[in-house]
C-alpha cells in the first residue's frame, strides 16, 4: 500500500488558528478515476474543505497483486482510523474469483445505508422530467444481498432473503433524519408486502412504527410495483423514498438515469462507524487518459461527504459553483448539447471553471443551502427497551428432493403418512413452489423435485412439538429413504404465527 499523507490545511499556521482537517481516505481508482479524482480534490481545496487525506490504492493493480477483494489488508487500517472513503471508480476484472469492491466494502463496514439523490438540471441538461429532484435511499446490507444461495435439488435453487428489525429500524429512522436534516417534506416507503408479508411486512411495519416520531414530515407507503410505475413516470410525486436493498439497487438507477443525469450522480454509503462517497458511474476505461470524461459525479459525492463531515460552509460554495458552472452551458462532451451548452471542456478545464465560480451561485436553478443540521439524532436502532416476543415452536417443514416418476403427490403423501404414522407429529400438507399439491391438489398443477412436506403436532394441531420430536421425524423419513435437503421451524412470536400459511389453508 502506498499511503501518502497529504493535509489541505495551511501547514505553517498555528494549531490553535487552524481549523481542524477531518482524516479522508481517497482513492483515484481506475480508467478514469484518476482524472476526475484530481479535478475533484482540486475543487474541494479551493472550495475550503478542511481534510487531511491518505491515499490508499483500490482496482486493477491491487486485484493483480492477488487481492481478490481488490484492496490491500493493510488499507483497512486507514479506513478504520479516518472513517471516511472518498472513492473513485474502479475496474472490477472479468471472471471467477474476483469479489466486488463496493460489495465487501459496504458489508464489512457495515454501510447499511445507499443515499442517491437524483435531480434534473434543466433547462441546461436534457431530462425526461424537468422538476426532478428525488433522493432514493437504500437499504445496504439486507435483503437477497446477503448472498445465501443454494442449490438444493437438481430443479431448484433458492436465495436467502433475510430482513431484520434492527435494520429496518436503522434505515428507516435515517430516511427519516435526513429527509429532516435537508428540508425534505416526506418520505415514501416502497415494499412489496402483499406477497411477502413477513419480510417486506416487517419494512413496512417498521416504516409505520417510525413515521410517527417525525409529525413534521408526511408519509406514506407504495407497493413498489406501482411505486416504481409512478416513480419512472411522475417523479414530482415523490421526494425522499426509502427501501430495500433489491428494489433501492434497481429503482436508484433507475431514478439516475431519468433524470437524465446518469453521469453526474454521487452517491453516499453511511454506516455506523465509516462512510463511503463515490459517483454511481464506472471507470469508463475507453474514455482514460484523455481529459474528457466528466468529473460531476465525484464532485456531488464529495459534497456529501463534506456534509457529512459538518462542512456546510464549502459544500454550499463547491456545489452552488458546481450548479452555476452547468447553468453557464461549460460541459463535458458527454451532456454537450447545442442549444443547452455555450463550451465544450476537458475535466481540468471543467474543474477550472466551478473553482472560478466559487462564491457565486445560480440564478436559474434553485441554489442549495445547507446548514448544520440541529438535532440530527443519530440513525440508530432503538436499543434493548422492547422485551422478547414469547416463542413456541409447533411445526415444521420437511423440504425434500423426491422425483419418482410422474411425480404425484398423492403417492408422496400416501409414502410420508406410512413411513411417519407411529410419530408424534402428522403430515398436514404438501406445496410445490408455494402452491398446495396434498390434500386435495389440482392435477394441473406443475410440479418440480422440490416439496415442501408441513408436519404439526398429530393430537393436537396448532400446539407446540420438540426439537426432539423433529430430529425423530426426521430418523424415520431417513429410514423410509426419503432425502430431506432442509428443515424451517414453524414458530409463533406471542401467539402470532411467523411463517406464511400454505395457499389453500
Ligand atoms: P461506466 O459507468 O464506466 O460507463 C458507461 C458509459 O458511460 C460509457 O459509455 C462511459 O464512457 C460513460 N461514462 C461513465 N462515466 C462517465 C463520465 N464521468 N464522464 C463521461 N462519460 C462517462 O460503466 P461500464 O462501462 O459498464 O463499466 C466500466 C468498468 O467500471 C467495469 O469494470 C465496471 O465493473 C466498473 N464499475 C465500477 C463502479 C465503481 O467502482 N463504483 C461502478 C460501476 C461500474
Amino acid at each position: 500500500m502506498t499511503t501518502m499523507a497529504r493535509t489541505q490545511t495551511d501547514p505553517n499556521a498555528s494549531s490553535s488558528a487552524a481549523p481542524t482537517a477531518a482524516p479522508v481516505t481517497v482513492a483515484r481508482g481506475d480508467g478514469i478515476g484518476p482524472e476526475i479524482m484530481d479535478a475533484t480534490l482540486r475543487v474541494l481545496e479551493a472550495a475550503g474543505a478542511q481534510l487531511a487525506i491518505e491515499e490508499i490504492q483500490i482496482g486493477e493493480q491491487v486485484y493483480e497483486q492477488g487481492f481478490t477483494a481488490g484492496i490491500a489488508p493493510e488499507s483497512w487500517e486507514s479506513l478504520r482510523r479516518t472513517r471516511v472513503f472518498l472513492k473513485a471508480p474502479i475496474t472490477t476484472p472479468q471472471g471467477g474469483g474476483f469479489k466486488s469492491l463496493n460489495v465487501t466494502t459496504r458489508k464489512t463496514l457495515g454501510l447499511y445505508a445507499n443515499v442517491r439523490p437524483c435531480v434534473a438540471y434543466h433547462p441546461f441538461v436534457a431530462s425526461k422530467h424537468e422538476g426532478m429532484d428525488v433522493v432514493i435511499i437504500r437499504e445496504n446490507e439486507e435483503d437477497t444481498y446477503a448472498g445465501i444461495e443454494h442449490r438444493q435439488t437438481p430443479e431448484v435453487a433458492q436465495c436467502l432473503k433475510l430482513i431484520s428489525r434492527p435494520g429496518c429500524e436503522k434505515i428507516v429512522r435515517f430516511a427519516f433524519e435526513y429527509a429532516r436534516a435537508n428540508g425534505r417534506k416526506k418520505v415514501t416507503c416502497f415494499t412489496k408486502d402483499n406477497i411477502m408479508k413477513a419480510t417486506d411486512g416487517l419494512f413496512h411495519e417498521v416504516f409505520d412504527e417510525v413515521a410517527p416520531e417525525y409529525p413534521d414530515l408526511e408519509s406514506e407507503h407504495w407497493i413498489v410495483d406501482i411505486g416504481a410505475a409512478k416513480l419512472a413516470d411522475t417523479p414530482g410525486l415523490f421526494d425522499v423514498v426509502v427501501m430495500p436493498n433489491l428494489y433501492g439497487d434497481i429503482l436508484s438507477d433507475v431514478a439516475a438515469q431519468i433524470a437524465g443525469s446518469v453521469g453526474m450522480a454521487g452517491s453516499a454509503n453511511i454506516g455506523e462507524h465509516v462512510a463511503m462517497f463515490e459517483a454511481i458511474h464506472g471507470s469508463a476505461p475507453r474514455r482514460a487518459g484523455q481529459n474528457v470524461a466528466n468529473p460531476s459525479g465525484l464532485m456531488l459525492g464529495a459534497v456529501q461527504m463534506l456534509l457529512h463531515l459538518q462542512q456546510h460552509d464549502a459544500a454550499q460554495r463547491m456545489h452552488n459553483a458546481w450548479l452555476k458552472t452547468i447553468e453557464d452551458g461549460i460541459h463535458t462532451y458527454d451532456i454537450f448539447k447545442l442549444g443547452h451548452s455555450t463550451q465544450q471542456v476537458g475535466t481540468r478545464e471543467f474543474a477550472d471553471a466551478v473553482i472560478e465560480r466559487l462564491g457565486s451561485e445560480p440564478s436559474t436553478l434553485n441554489p442549495v443551502r445547507y446548514q448544520a443540521a440541529k438535532d440530527a439524532a443519530p440513525a440508530k436502532a432503538a436499543e434493548g427497551d422492547k422485551p422478547r416476543p414469547a416463542k413456541d415452536l409447533v411445526g415444521v417443514d420437511v423440504f425434500l428432493d423426491w422425483d419418482e416418476p410422474g411425480r404425484s403427490p398423492g403417492r408422496l403423501g400416501a409414502a410420508l403418512q406410512a413411513a411417519t404414522a407411529a410419530g408424534p407429529l402428522k403430515l398436514k400438507m404438501i406445496t410445490n413452489r408455494g402452491v398446495k399439491v396434498y390434500p386435495d391438489g389440482f392435477p394441473e398443477t406443475f410440479c418440480t423435485d422440490h416439496w415442501r412436506c408441513r408436519f404439526v403436532n398429530r393430537e393436537q394441531p396448532g400446539q407446540t412439538i420438540t426439537h426432539r420430536q423433529i430430529v425423530g421425524l426426521l430418523t424415520a423419513m431417513t429410514e423410509a429413504g426419503f432425502d430431506f435437503i432442509k428443515t424451517e421451524h414453524l414458530c409463533t412470536f406471542d401467539g402470532t404465527p411467523g411463517f406464511s400459511l400454505g395457499q389453500g389453508e
